[in-house]
């Protein structure tokens, strides 16, 4: 459908198209004018609103709903990111003060989200003030903010130093709470455990039926469509094609099982070893929320 080709980019599809920008030997007034398209392409991406006034009103044209776009037809929730948005600026900056160097986004989001990795003991980064503040954020609504941040130039991607987040003069106004943060649900899932949130998910799993998930009651339908929206970011993530990472057949498998072990996960068609240790966690994750 056009309206699901809005929404096929990723956080590192914004990565790139600013580096592109940044790097281009354009004059600076030219990439200006450049940075403002990819802002107005991705506000188009994520509005909530009437696509045809937004798209007329960045040619300059005023316009009332067309009635007719997805967006009229369905007008779709939006979830309000502004508090991850300050959580996730703020434990950049705390991680930068600490340890002197800057962090990319996997990081961030599991310090956010109190995963005591490796590298956050390593770093002692458990200590900081805002670890497992973000608990109740799932990786893909986290995500979402990072890339609406990053598009709007509230924070900067240094793609010299291994894609480190760094804190830009934007960023200042997100964190002072003068600048709010709206995505979509569709982009970014709602939070887990929140009963309209189910609710609506289950909606949305009646609404689009997929034959591998046929027989998979409503929680499973559920299950389901979490996993290939998460398989989605992750494939988006390490540019593969999805099916590379579990076939929707295995996913249905897993929505069936229910699982909440790594144990459960085992003997399913299609996860191996390296597919249990690489994906087993996250798959765990997204099936909790149910
Ligand atoms: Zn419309």
């Amino acid at each position: 459908a056009p309206a699901d080709a809005w929404m096929v980019y990723g956080l590192q599809d914004v990565v790139n198209q600013r580096r592109m920008i940044d790097e281009s030997p354009a004059g600076e007034e030219f990439k200006q004018v450049m940075r403002g398209k990819l802002d107005a392409l991705l506000s188009l991406a994520e509005a909530s609103d009437c696509r045809r006034v937004r798209l007329l009103g960045y040619f300059g044209e005023q316009s009332t709903p067309c009635g007719n776009c997805d967006n009229c037809l369905n007008p779709p929730q939006v979830w309000d990111g502004t508090d991850a948005a300050r959580k996730l600026l703020s434990t950049i900056y705390r991680v930068q003060q600490q340890s002197g160097i800057s962090f990319g986004a996997g990081h961030i989001m599991d310090i956010l989200r109190g995963k005591a990795t490796e590298k956050a003991k390593q770093f002692g980064h458990e200590s900081i003030s805002t670890f497992g503040l973000g608990a109740e954020f799932s990786e893909v609504q986290l995500r979402g903010v990072l890339r609406q941040l990053i598009a709007t130039g509230a924070l900067a991607v240094d793609t010299e130093a291994f894609n480190t987040l760094k804190l830009t003069e934007g960023s200042r106004a997100v964190l002072r709470g003068e600048a709010s943060v709206a995505l979509r649900e569709s982009v970014s899932s709602p939070a887990a455990g929140s009963r309209n949130g189910k609710a609506r998910r289950e909606k949305t799993a009646r609404g689009a039926p997929s034959p591998a998930a046929a027989a998979l009651d409503a929680a499973g339908q559920a299950r389901f469509n979490a996993l290939k929206a998460w398989r989605a970011e992750v494939a988006k993530e390490h540019n593969l094609p999805a099916y590379v990472i579990f076939h929707d057949a295995t996913l249905a498998s897993i929505a069936e099982r229910a699982p909440a072990t790594l144990e459960d996960l085992q003997g399913i068609s299609g996860i191996g070893t390296k597919k249990l240790e690489a994906y087993g966690a996250d798959v765990l994750r997204v099936c909790s929320s149910f």
